[in-house]
């Protein structure tokens, strides 16, 4: 979206207090990336060409065998920074910064803007602005992520992040233009970066009165091309902005501002969850993506397949047991003795699935049970409000169980890192605290007293549900 304003200078009064010195470093901070936008673009340029060598190089070396290590083999390198430090390090940004990563750093957002300069300018069709696509593309690459093991082998890693690249060019080529079509609607993380980005200490805060009294030629700027599409003077989430700071100062009333952390989530959320955003929270944080973190792991997995092979062994039918499909489809690595038959790709797609069913009704239920004890009646409004409270537990959960994978490599390569179960049990007991205090706040947004407390009650055995799969899958398996 393009706002243009007048351009003169600005009265700007010395800061009194120490909280407000703090915030107009912040908000110079702002001014600071809109200022540099040509260095963002380098450091984009930058993050693209490390992004393309450690997604295409690894495809072309013979996967490692047992004495490669992460400093000598650059499969393993790759897939320990991507799944180790990349994606984590993402994550826990979006809780920290806001999406300061989409803006600034993000090789798909930034070639997707780049090719839509020279866009064919269609008009954004309404099967891309359906709201349903966070939940149903972040499921279906969870899903298919699992099928064709992407935290293991470089060829998944290229279909699935190389395929989400050029998908965001198509979409940047064809629709819009100077702007990111695909990150405000298409992109597989857009729904969890934008859930998560609720959470951050930082946002970029509108003054309203200020806006409306901004006379002309006025503002530190006057010109902005906000490439997600966000309604500058409406904004009030953090969801969809991607923190670049190209709007810093427009008509003098926008700024890069702290708040605490996760009030947001208190407030505006009210206002503005939706039923999508708990189908993304519930189903897809809290279920599927638990069960494609557990399934290796889980005994009842082992137990679930040997009795359906047993099954089939039993009534003369081999072909499941037997039956290989080309790794695009589902694992096939005969050279690493990794290959899943047919029935290996039904059980894990049944164990996702009854992952996800068990953990949200596990979850869902006693929100359900708290939003209707607030009543006065059942209001979806206020089970989709209490259900963001989950936020910080499931950011967790995420974040714990891709680093999973890296600390298997690192204990692999003779690092002991005796810190990480404490270190784990701290991150889930933090964020259950922090989901706990902030069922706490939103029960009060609507009632005190006993119903407030009782619903907060049903809030904490929800969160107490989220965090017994990690329990089982660190500590029990
Ligand atoms: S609202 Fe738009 S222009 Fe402003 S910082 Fe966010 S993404 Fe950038």
């Amino acid at each position: 979206m393009n706002h243009i304003a007048s351009p003169s200078a600005s009265v700007v009064l010395p800061p009194k207090s120490r909280r407000e010195r703090g915030q107009r470093l912040v908000a110079l901070s702002g001014d600071w990336l809109r200022r540099h936008q040509r260095f963002i673009r380098w450091l984009q340029w930058t993050v693209v060409v490390v992004y393309a060598v450690l997604l295409v190089v690894p495809v072309f070396v013979p996967l490692p065998d047992g004495s490669a290590h992460i400093w000598n083999n650059i499969s393993l390198f790759a897939n320990f920074v991507f799944w180790g430090i990349w994606w984590p390090g993402v994550l826990i940004s979006m809780v920290l910064f806001g999406r300061l990563w989409c803006g600034i750093m993000c090789p798909e957002g930034a070639l997707s803007e780049m090719a839509s300069r020279h866009s064919r300018g269609w008009t954004i069709p309404r099967w891309i602005r359906w709201p349903g696509w966070p939940f149903t593309a972040f499921v279906l690459t969870t899903v298919y992520g699992q099928m064709v093991s992407v935290y293991q082998y470089p060829g998944p890693v290229l279909l699935i992040l190389g395929g989400s690249t050029v998908g965001a060019i198509l979409v940047g080529y064809f629709y819009g233009r100077n702007h990111r079509v695909w990150c405000r609607y298409l992109c597989p993380v857009n729904g969890v970066f934008g859930l998560l980005a609720k959470l951050a200490p930082l946002h970029y805060r509108v003054d309203l009165q200020q806006w409306e009294r901004c006379p002309p030629h006025a503002g530190r700027t006057t010109y902005v091309n906000c490439a997600p599409m966000v309604p500058l003077r409406t904004m009030e989430s953090a969801s969809p902005c991607h923190m670049c700071g190209r709007c810093a100062g427009f008509r003098d009333a926008i700024e890069l501002s702290v708040r605490p952390p996760g009030s947001e989530i208190v407030t505006v959320s009210a206002r503005t969850a939706t039923v999508w955003d708990s189908l993304l929270i519930v189903v897809g944080l809290m279920g599927v993506a638990v069960g494609a973190f557990l399934w290796a792991s889980s005994p009842w997995f082992i137990t679930a397949k040997q009795w359906a092979a047993g099954w089939l062994v039993e009534r003369g039918v081999f072909w499941p047991l037997e039956q290989d499909l080309p790794w695009w489809l589902l694992t096939s690595y005969p050279g690493n003795s990794d290959v899943m038959s047919l029935l290996d790709g039904v059980v894990l797609l049944g164990y996702v699935g009854m992952s996800a069913a068990v953990m949200s009704m596990a979850v869902g239920i006693p929100f359900a049970v708290a939003a209707r004890i607030l009543g006065p009646s059942w209001c979806g409004k206020h089970f989709h409000h209490l259900v963001h409270s989950l936020l910080p537990l499931a950011a967790c959960g995420v974040i714990l169980g891709l680093s999973a994978q890296s600390v298997t490599l690192l204990r692999g390569d003779g690092f002991s890192l005796n810190w990480v179960d404490d270190a784990r049990i701290v991150a889930l007991v933090c964020s259950a605290i922090w989901s706990l205090y902030l069922a706490w706040r939103i029960a009060g947004h609507y009632r005190n007293g006993v119903r407030r407390t009782v619903a907060t009650g049903f809030g904490a055995v929800a969160i107490v549900a989220g965090i017994l799969p990690w329990i089982m899958l660190f500590f029990v398996w």
